[in-house]
């Protein structure tokens, strides 16, 4: 049976007076990520990653940042709702890996309870779903904390 891998990538501007989601996951912070949706970074690259194995498209042809029903989305349900498409293709995930480069907060601590999150939503063991995180080293949009940026890669198999 053939496993096929896709790639995403996103990164959102942090912003005061906005939710800071990431993985599903709320985190205390002084500023979050800004966005037509929850702007939930991490979940939006890893859905590109699934889009991508599928050979789907991407998240803004799915839902659109025009679109009034996916303003404040829970990115969640949207991964959700991808995985739904991925098995009406005839398409299962197989596991996920991502990179989260975010200078502050520091996230780690999160990190089961986002694997749990990014698993539910995947139809996955949270054993198949990998969240890593690195900072920027103070260099770029990321190291000035301008934002954060989220890489990840899925395989998926025929279900
Ligand atoms: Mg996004």
């Amino acid at each position: 049976m053939a496993t096929l891998a896709g790639i995403g990538y996103d990164s959102h501007r942090l912003a005061a007076g906005r939710r800071l989601v990431i993985g599903g996951v709320e985190i205390p912070a002084e500023r979050g990520l800004d966005g037509h949706s929850d702007a939930d970074v991490l979940t939006h690259a890893l859905i590109d990653a699934l889009l991508g194995a599928a050979g789907l498209g991407d998240i803004g042809l799915h839902f659109p940042d025009t679109d009034e029903r996916w303003r404040d989305a829970d990115s969640i349900e949207l991964l959700r709702a991808v995985r739904e498409q991925l098995g009406d293709a005839g398409y299962r995930p197989v596991n996920i890996d991502a990179t989260l480069a975010c200078e502050e907060p520091k996230l780690a601590s999160f990190r089961d309870e986002m694997r749990t999150r990014l698993a539910q939503a995947s139809g996955l063991d949270p054993s198949a779903v990998n969240v890593k995180f690195t900072t920027g080293e103070r260099m770029g949009f990321v190291g000035r904390g301008e934002g954060i940026a989220a890489l990840a890669i899925a395989t998926i198999t025929e279900a």
